[in-house]
């Protein structure tokens, strides 16, 4: 017999979420056709190196610890333990940026933390980039609200901005350096956003999950820019910094400033984790914490620094050919306009059956990354030179 609760209808308006299960179908398909075909994979999202040998360490001194009366520890603190708030605001110090630790509330990810923070927000006007990580859209559509976009094109470089809004508070999400499009604001921009959401009383989340990733003198945190302790919440994450991926550590900053009303929105938070989340497993803690080190920041870099180096050889080929394209100097990604007119999907087809390549249609991202294209700086360095090598005969 069928339920007869109501669920939540909402749900209903979320798009098939095709992307990831059609390029793999796509593969899947031509692999069959061609199984001599060497394919060489440009889609990853996630990192492939090791965690750097001071986390590793950190976690089995930890391990250790659990498996002794003495150092046992059971629940951690519903926001984190001290020592690893107290070690994020001094990495924020690091960058020249004065968070204190009782702003900081540690997670399990970023992705729960942008997906969470709608049960603290009520009936808003709600501005999402376009494209943009998809995590944003479908936390709101769930929760019934509704969206308008901010497009990206070539003309702002795939980083909007307020110009031509009206005027009204709204909840802003800002992603930067971005993904997909590895696009990264100045801080001439985001101070343009900052003041117009102190202005129109507007909160802006900025997601700095791709900070560790700039080498230009863009802000690594939203906070660089003067009045966002006002206005903004950050959300950071160990998976991209550290190749937490699978390890699963993050953080949200809710400065004490920041509050509707009489109502510190930190306090807001504070009784949703405590309620709805029990912590992240001090193992993990010790090893976000080894992370944010001398040592940890020199070898979790040193990973960076590769992947870089890889979104650098992608870049060359791309300037080469005369293709435009955005990213890849901040950001392990890169965002680039299919050539001679092609949408997202031909491009890919095209690829894979002329290269034997794979990277992510924009079109998956949002109506505005139609024609164009992410590639990532993810996979091997070999991997990577070889693509090159096949994009520079194919191109
Ligand atoms: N924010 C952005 C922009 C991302 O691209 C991702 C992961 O790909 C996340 C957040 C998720 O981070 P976490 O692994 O901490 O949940």
């Amino acid at each position: 017999m069928s339920l007869k609760i109501k669920i939540n209808e909402h749900y209903s308006s979320l798009k098939k979420n095709y992307l990831f299960s059609e390029i793999a179908a796509r593969v899947g398909a031509y692999s069959e056709a061609h199984p001599e075909a060497k394919i060489v994979r440009l889609g990853i999202g996630d990192v492939t190196l090791p965690l750097s040998p001071v986390v590793v360490n950190a976690m089995k001194k930890a391990a250790d610890e659990m498996g002794q009366a003495a150092t046992f520890r059971g629940y951690a603190p519903d926001f984190g333990y001290d020592f690893l708030r107290n070690a994020i605001a001094a990495y924020y110090g690091k960058n020249g940026v004065t968070v204190s630790s009782g702003e900081i509330f540690v997670s399990d990810g970023a992705k729960s933390d942008v997906g969470n923070i709608v049960d603290i927000l009520g009936e808003n006007e709600i501005l999402i980039p376009d494209p943009v990580y998809p995590v944003y859209l479908d936390s709101n559509l769930m929760s019934g609200h509704t969206v308008r976009f901010l497009k990206g094109n070539e003309q702002n470089g795939f980083l909007p901005l307020p110009e031509g809004l009206p005027e009204k508070p709204y909840i802003i999400y800002l992603c930067s350096p971005n993904n997909p499009t590895g696009a990264v604001y100045s801080k001439a921009q985001l101070k343009i956003w900052v003041d117009f959401a102190n202005q129109t009383g507007s909160l802006i989340i900025f997601d700095s999950a791709y900070e560790a990733f700039i080498r230009s003198d863009a802000p690594h945190s939203i906070y660089a820019v003067e009045g966002a302790k006002t206005c903004a919440v950050e959300i950071c994450s160990f998976s991209k910094t550290a190749g937490f991926t699978g390890t699963r550590c993050a953080w949200s900053v809710f400065p004490e400033a920041l509050a509707a009303g009489d109502t510190k929105l930190s306090a807001l938070w504070g009784r949703r984790q405590a309620t709805k989340f029990n912590g992240v497993p001090y193992v993990v803690q010790r090893a976000a914490e080894a992370a944010l080190t001398e040592e940890g920041i020199h070898q979790c870099r040193a990973n960076i620094a590769y992947y870089m180096e890889n979104a650098r050889l992608l870049a060359a080929v791309l300037k080469e050919k005369g293709i435009w394209f955005t990213g890849g100097t901040d950001s392990p990604y890169l965002w680039l306009k299919c050539p001679n007119g092609m949408d997202s999907w031909e491009f890919f087809d095209f690829l894979l059956q002329k290269a034997q390549l794979v990277g992510t249609p924009g079109a998956g991202f949002g109506e505005a990354g139609e024609g164009y294209f992410r590639l990532t700086s993810f996979g091997s360095r070999e991997a990577t030179e070889e693509a090159v090598r096949r994009l520079n005969t194919l191109l």
